[in-house]
């Protein structure tokens, strides 16, 4: 709106009496109001192109439906304004743009033509004098203008040019026609505007259309207002809350970290540790209390702090130096075993005389399941202290002896500080199993730190990474296992007692079977001694057929399994007792494992007896000799290892440099190969201790003479035919006996150790002890000497 069309004068006495209407949709036209209008109907257009030709006036009169594309004369208000064409554009699409500007108000009094476009009648509306009293008209007035005022503080009057006009227009016709056009009134509420005659009711309905207005206004500020107080107030509550939560956590917290610290400093009393620990315990427990509760650092000295509180500083248990009830404990729980508990006791005796236990430490030698182990726990039993085992079987670091720094992720404290705080006292029986299995690398050696812990001088202040603090090593008993003594570094090995226990014959095994292992496994499963019964005959085969062992712990575990099926049987209703038998194990344990090791059926050229040391006992190895035609050279078979190929090589020279003694011609050895296989090729062998067998199955392949089939022999040979001493010798004994030899031939230097050899186990056996190979074939042949005839030879080659 501009002040230009304000200016239009309200009266113009020339406006004709009939004119062309247009009907108005959604809008309802003042006088003096200038409005765009878009013209699309058929007969609107042709008004204004009937209008613009002629006044360029029309009648505008709204529609009551808006929705109404060809309105009746009934669906339009009477009362309308009649409006001058100020401009009109035609658009690409036919339409018609107009600007009108309102002039009079107007009544249709009749409708004269509809087609093409309504013409009406019109009668022109006489505006009534004001007959208000001035004073009250300007308060009126003035109400309105202060009602402007408010509207306009709500920011909703937009028409900011109209704002100095309305303050000072003083006609209240025109001040509520003009205010009534930016009301955004209904369509019926502007039309009743419209229709109000009397100028002064038609100010007031706008005054209270706008206090309503006012009212509406007001209070949706208020809401506004009260809806962001709420928000504020709501975002204020959570920050407080947010406040006070952290302000609590922190108090609960604060009471929880004291209460975790009081709770450590009272278990740190508890634990009667040296002044030393003490001090760095409580050291720790303030270190604590400084760090955040949830930090890793914290994490980390509270794992700290429960070693140092779990530790055994000053818990023992009270020794039991009894030595009668030593004895009696140690042969409770283990058959034979006589020189390794009478060991066991005299050092216990020493101990009681002494007071101390820096004894040199026990180590305990042999197969494995030959009792090593049970034994320590025997000697604990007896002693009355606790026992720990610890395992050293692959161990290549010094940090799992002695434990990693505190400052590695996720440190823990070595192997001996972690079995002692299992032990919980400070004097267990500690036993190191399998101290021969331990490795060196790079990551340092773990044998020096096990030097530490095992030597008397040093350990009392054995100092693990981890702990940081010396612990006092020197009550504990420390017994160690091994299957080999070769392994076992040297510095050690000159700290250690070894006590060879070798493995069992088959009567010692049958008698721990029946005294020991049938009645624990039987107290184990539940099985009584009514309900189940093992005849000799039964044990025997279990022990041949289903274990190959120097050892019990694979018969241990048979008998268990017979059990199982035995418990299963009861349960399942079986009536009378259960007698296992040499004919029925196969029910309960299904096909043989082994066969018996057996003897080679007939005396054969070629192939000699030897008798072989394994870590799971001994065991008897066949060697074959063959020669065909070549050019004199050794091939070696069945898996050997260095010592043994050169042992073979050095039974080859003696038999050739001994060729005439032997009756040999030296053809064969130019003209042909020989061939020695040991069987069992996928098992590997070792060691010089074959040199004799190897030498006999050569002589017998040269000579043609056959070797003795019961005849089972060990010992190294040298170049010159010297038997040298072997080991293992109570293993390899048992073998030969298990596999039914009558002969067995020894060096010379071993005949000291016969003694090792229980007098059941000689029983039935004949030992030979040579000096020389010529001893060696003596005995290995039934016609004493291996002596080549020449018929013989020719006839094999
Ligand atoms: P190792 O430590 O030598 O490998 P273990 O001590 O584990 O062998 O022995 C295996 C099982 O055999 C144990 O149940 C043990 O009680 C039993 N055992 C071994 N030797 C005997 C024995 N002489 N008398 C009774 N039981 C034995």
């Amino acid at each position: 709106m501009s002040d230009a069309t304000l200016a239009v004068p309200l009266d113009r006495p020339e406006v004709p009496d009939t004119l062309p209407l247009l009907p108005v949709r959604d809008i309802v036209v003042f006088p003096n109001m200038v409005v765009p209008l878009f013209v699309g109907r058929e007969s609107s257009i042709h008004a204004v192109r009937f209008a613009m030709e002629h006044s360029r006036l029309v009648m505008l009169a709204s529609q009551k439906v808006s929705s109404t594309e060809s309105p009746q004369p009934s669906e339009i208000y009477t009362t309308g304004t009649i409006a001058t064409v100020m401009r009109m554009i035609t658009l690409s699409d036919g339409r018609i743009k107009l600007l009108l500007q309102g002039m009079v108000k107007a009544k249709i009094v009749s409708y004269l033509q509809s087609v093409p476009f309504y013409t009406v009648r019109l009668q022109k509306w006489d505006e009534p004098k004001v007959t208000l009293p001035d004073i009250e008209l300007h308060a009126l007035i003035r109400l309105v203008r202060g009602q402007i005022e408010r509207i306009i503080s709500f920011g909703r009057f937009p028409v900011t040019k109209a704002i100095p006009v309305i303050e000072h227009m003083e006609d209240p016709s025109r001040l509520s026609d003009l205010i009534a056009q930016h009301l955004g009134l209904t369509m019926e509420a502007a039309q009743d505007l419209l229709e109000t005659v009397d100028p002064v009711a038609r100010l007031k309905k706008v005054s209270s259309f706008m206090a309503k207005e006012i009212d509406i206004l007001t209070m949706q500020q208020e809401i506004q207002v009260e809806a962001k107080g709420e928000i504020d107030k709501s975002q204020r509550e959570y920050f407080l809350r947010e406040q006070m939560k952290a302000i609590q956590k922190e108090l609960n917290d604060g009471d929880e970290r004291s209460l975790e610290s009081k709770e450590f400093r009272e278990k740190i009393a508890a634990a009667s540790m040296p002044k030393k620990v003490e001090e760095e315990a409580e050291k720790q427990v303030k270190r604590m209390e400084k760090m955040h509760p949830d930090s890793a650092e914290t994490a980390n000295i509270r794992t700290y702090l429960e070693w140092l509180i779990e530790m055994p500083w000053s818990k023992e248990t009270q020794d039991k130096l009894d030595l009668a009830l030593a004895e009696k404990v140690l042969n409770e729980d283990h058959y034979g075993l006589d020189k390794v508990k009478e060991r066991i006791v005299e050092y216990l005796a020493v101990c009681s005389i002494k007071k101390t236990m820096k004894g040199p430490i026990l180590c305990f030698v042999g197969p494995p399941g030959v009792g090593k182990t049970s034994l320590g726990r025997s000697i604990a039993r007896a002693m009355g202290r606790e026992f720990v085992l610890v395992s050293l079987g692959g161990v290549h670091d010094e940090a799992e002896i002695r434990g990693h720094r505190r400052t590695y992720i996720g440190a823990l404290p070595g192997r001996i500080i972690q079995g002692i705080k299992q032990a919980g006292t400070k004097n267990p029986i500690f036993m190191l199993d399998e101290i021969d299995k331990v490795g060196t690398d790079f990551r340092g050696d773990p044998s020096s730190a096990l030097l530490e812990v095992l030597d008397p001088k040093q350990n009392h202040a054995f100092s693990d990474h981890y702990l940081g603090l010396p612990f006092d090593l020197s009550k504990v008993m420390f017994i160690t296992t091994a299957n080999q003594i070769d392994p076992i570094p040297t510095p050690l090995k000159d700290r250690m007692e070894i006590i060879h226990l070798s493995g069992y014959t088959l009567e010692e095994k049958v008698a721990i079977a029946r005294q020991f292992l049938i009645p624990q496994q039987m107290a184990e499963h539940g099985v009584l001694p009514a309900q189940v019964r093992f005849d000799n005959a039964g044990i025997r085969k279990i022990i041949a057929h289903y274990t190959r062992e120097a050892g019990v712990r694979n018969l241990e575990r048979e008998i268990a399994h017979i059990m199982r099926k035995t418990a299963r049987k009861i349960v399942e209703g079986a009536l009378g007792r259960q007698v296992i038998t040499g004919a029925n194990v196969g029910n309960f344990l299904g096909t043989s494992k082994f066969q018996p090791e057996a003897a080679v059926e007939k005396d054969t050229v070629g192939i000699a007896t030897g008798l072989a040391w394994t870590p799971t006992g001994g065991d008897i190895i066949r060697v074959e000799a063959t020669m065909m035609r070549g050019k004199g050279g050794l091939s070696l078979t069945g898996n050997l290892g260095d010592v043994m190929k050169e042992s073979a090589q050095a039974a080859l020279s003696y038999i050739r440099s001994n060729e005439k003694a032997l009756g040999i011609s030296p053809n064969p050895f130019s003209e042909n190969d020989i061939h020695i296989h040991v069987p069992s090729g996928a098992i590997p062998k070792d060691g010089p201790s074959a040199g004799i067998t190897m030498a006999t199955a050569l002589a017998s392949l040269l000579t043609g003479v056959p070797v003795r089939r019961d005849v089972a022999m060990t010992g190294e040979v040298t170049l010159r035919g010297r038997v040298l001493q072997i080991g293992g010798l109570k293993e390899k004994v048992l073998a030969a006996k298990r596999a039914g030899m009558k002969i067995i031939v020894l060096p010379k230097q071993n005949e000291k150790d016969l003694d090792e050899i229980p007098p059941h186990v000689q029983k039935g056996l004949k030992f030979v002890f040579a000096n020389d190979m010529s001893d060696v074939l003596t005995a290995a042949s039934r016609q004493s000497g291996f002596k080549a005839t020449p018929r013989r030879h020719s006839g094999r080659l």
